[in-house]
């Protein structure tokens, strides 16, 4: 919970594990993923599934949201709102329920060259 407190951004396994080290030391991924389970579970976290990255988790009670990955140091960012128009996207005879988008190319940082921060 402190790691998804601190990254405001939808994390992989691996990284909740890495960052979670720093808290506590002797973390290992099999506690990770245990705790992962169950704060989906209790629905404090919700998995995405990302068509590059797998699965992913994020708070939830977030608004309406998508995804940006960057390609060069593979961290996956929250987008603010929702640019889609459903009613301009819907094919006719369809009823969208929900949808889903990810983004691709590379975050601030990557763009201006820096090495990579967390
Ligand atoms: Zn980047
Ligand atoms: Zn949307």
């Amino acid at each position: 919970m402190q790691v998804f407190r601190q990254f405001n951004r939808p994390l992989t396994v691996d990284e909740v594990l890495a960052y979670g080290r720093e808290i506590v030391g002797s973390l290992n991924k099999a506690t990770v993923y245990r705790n992962l389970k169950l704060l989906s579970d209790n629905g404090w976290l919700k998995r995405i599934s990302h068509p590059s990255l797998g699965t992913l988790y994020e708070r939830t009670g977030k608004k309406h949201h998508h995804f940006f990955h960057c390609r060069k140091c593979n961290r996956a960012f929250e987008l603010p709102g929702c640019a889609l128009k459903v009613e301009e996207a819907e094919p006719k005879g369809f009823k969208v329920e929900d949808h889903e988008i990810f983004l691709f190319g590379l975050c601030p940082s990557c763009c201006r060259g820096n090495s990579h921060k967390k």
